[in-house]
This record gives C-alpha cells, sequence and structure tokens, in this order.
C-alpha cells in the first residue's frame, strides 16, 4: 500500500535508483519486476531488481 508515495509492501535500500523514497527505505513503484543475470538462479545475489534506473542517469 503506499503511504506517502512509499510503497509499504516493497522495502528497498538502492538509493542510487530514482525510484527510491530517499527519505526511507522504501520503493515507490506501484510494483516492480524481479529478473535474474543467471541462467540457473540459486543464490539471492542471481537476483535482479529489473526496474532500477539509475538515479545519476
Ligand atoms: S525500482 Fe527496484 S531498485 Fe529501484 S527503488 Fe524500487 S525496488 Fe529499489
Amino acid at each position: 500500500m503506499k503511504v506517502n508515495g512509499k510503497n509499504e509492501s516493497i522495502e528497498c535500500t538502492i538509493k542510487n535508483c530514482t525510484f527510491h523514497d530517499q527519505k526511507e527505505n522504501y520503493c515507490t513503484l506501484d510494483r516492480i519486476k524481479v529478473g535474474t543475470h543467471e541462467a540457473n538462479p540459486t543464490q539471492k545475489e542471481c537476483t535482479d531488481c529489473e526496474s532500477f534506473v539509475n538515479k545519476a542517469q
């Protein structure tokens, strides 16, 4: 659920992302897509937020 623009259903600490709340560790999108860069993901390090956009760009 969105509260003051942040989605309390999606916690996130990636402050370099355009969609990070900045004030608190939440995403501001309604939904995100999680994917992988691996052919056979076996650890959490294999997973990616594919909705990430670099804030610096
Ligand atoms: S899009 Fe992904 S990386 Fe960016 S703030 Fe939301 S959950 Fe975090």
